[in-house]
């Protein structure tokens, strides 16, 4: 893939970027490698006030970053704003939590001197610096959560961002430079991701962190393994909208739409399966059609835009082959299943609602990375938490009930790492967020996900 900067909304390429060759790569892990020995000394104050700077650097840039994100990836500008606020919060977040959340622990006085002690404790170190791969769908927000965490724990940073988005991944890098970070604490490097593994075995990368796709996820997996180097992946996901009858069916429905359709439907924990009780499925089925139906397709730097166009022209054919299987092999389409006819230009996609899904259908088992919702209709619980767990991934769930029974029966029952009970899953800095089966391992976020690049070190004292 080229790295370049095009429009999907209009199709047109407007910057194209030689990658960078193995000489520049090898001086940039050297950078980092010498930035880590200095770095890694630093107190949490000294951190979080270069943190606390980069983040009012982003506040202040917040126009202006949003643009060139809805440029390269195509989400409505007001959601890439949206973005960067996060982003903000996050970093202040990690600056004021890392002191605290890693603290040093101290076992049982009684349990030291059973191992023959007299003191110890545990104390979090840096691990050095951390590839972090990364895609295109949230490409800030997608950096900052490892980034923040991983600078506040003392680590240094190399970014290698999806080929499409090259201005916003270099934006990053003279993000933390201007914010006063040392030389080599966080880099860009622009390369494709057939360079990855190199750079990846190289002995300066201590660990690495990948969002995207299970077939990245697996290459950097393996070749990561082969040298004994920590892991964390954010995969994909095809999560789970359970309503249930005692369910607010009318904001189920609203916020199902939103739930389905953020960032224009490309995102790791949209709700993608819509699996609903037979007693309220008609009227959901009705509320959330006319919903998704009602939504503001256009151009992203229109403000009004609610649904832009998707990345890329790959992403969209995707997409459609996905749709026409279900077609062919039984499923109804209740609103969309075509490009607008208002948008010939651009990846656009109709907001799409599918129903009569069933199992042989490729729409059942993979992931949709667009705004397409299946819709099915059960029996009970049982068969509901049958159908959500009927996926390889696990990353998030969203359950709309009132009744306290079934909300325990979901949290001990549904196969992720997330139940949100009547609403929309979000991820938050203070609650940890990854999946369980193909939707990766190890956390982010919390105190979980700033410990996953430490040296969890055992100081013990006879
Ligand atoms: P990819 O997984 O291909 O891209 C994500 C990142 O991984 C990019 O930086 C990419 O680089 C890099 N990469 C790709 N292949 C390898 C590899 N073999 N070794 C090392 N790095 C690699 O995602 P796509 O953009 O192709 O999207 C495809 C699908 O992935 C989507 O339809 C969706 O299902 C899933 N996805 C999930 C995301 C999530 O948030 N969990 C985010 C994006 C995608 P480069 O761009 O240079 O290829």
């Amino acid at each position: 893939m080229p790295i370049s900067t095009t429009n999907p909304a209009t199709g047109e390429t407007l910057e194209t970027f030689e990658a960078m060759d193995a000489e520049e790569v090898g001086k940039r892990l050297e950078r980092a490698r010498a930035a880590f020995e200095e770095y890694r000394t630093t107190g949490f104050a000294e951190r979080a006030d270069l943190m606390r700077r980069a983040a009012d650097k982003l506040e202040k840039d917040r126009d202006d970053i949003a643009r060139t994100v809805t440029t390269e990836m195509g989400k409505p500008v007001t959601a890439a704003r949206a973005e960067v606020a996060k982003c903000v919060k996050a970093m202040r977040w990690y600056a004021e939590r890392a002191e605290e959340l890693l603290a040093d622990e101290y076992p049982s006085q009684g349990d030291v001197e059973d191992s023959g002690g007299t003191a110890a404790y545990v104390r979090y170190r840096p691990l050095g610096p951390v590839l972090a791969v990364m895609p295109w769908n949230f490409p800030l927000w997608q950096v900052i959560r490892f980034a923040a965490p991983a600078l506040m724990a003392g680590n240094t940073g190399l970014l290698k961002h999806a080929s499409n988005v090259p201005r916003t991944a270099l934006y990053l890098e003279e993000l933390f430079r201007h914010a006063g970070y040392p030389e080599g604490c966080f880099q860009t490097l622009l390369i494709g991701s057939g360079e990855v593994e190199g750079v990846l075995r190289d002995p300066r990368v201590a660990a690495a962190t990948l969002t995207g796709s299970e077939p990245a996820g697996r290459s950097v997996a393996s070749v990561a393994g082969d040298e004994i180097k920590k892991t964390v992946l954010e995969l994909g996901g095809s999560d789970p909208f359970l309503v249930l009858p005692s369910a607010d069916l009318e904001k189920a429905a609203e916020v199902a739409v939103t739930a389905r359709t953020q960032n224009n439907g490309q995102s790791c924990i949209a709700a993608k399966r819509f699996i609903v009780h037979r007693d309220v499925y008609d009227e959901f089925a009705r509320l959330f059609t006319d919903g998704m139906r009602a939504l503001r397709v256009g151009d992203p730097m229109d403000e009004s835009t609610e649904i832009g166009p998707l990345s890329s022209e790959r992403g969209r054919a995707d997409l459609e082959e996905l749709v026409e299987d279900a077609r062919e092999r039984g499923a109804t389409v209740l609103c969309g299943g075509r490009r607008p006819a208002s948008h010939p230009a651009g990846w656009f996609y109709e907001p799409t609602v599918l129903a009569d899904v069933a199992p042989g259908m490729r729409i059942h088992r993979e992931e949709t990375f667009g705004p397409v919702a299946t819709l099915y209709r059960v029996a009970d619980l049982d068969e509901a938490i049958e159908v959500a767990n009927d996926t390889d991934f696990g990353l998030s769930s969203n359950v709309w009930t009132r009744d306290r029974a079934e909300q325990e029966r979901c949290v001990r029952d549904l196969r992720a790492g997330g139940v949100y009970f009547n609403g929309m899953t979000a991820s938050h800095p203070a609650m940890p967020f990854g999946g369980v089966k193909r939707s990766g391992y190890g956390r982010e976020l919390s105190g979980h996900g700033i410990r996953e690049f430490c040296n969890i070190t055992t100081v013990w004292h006879g």
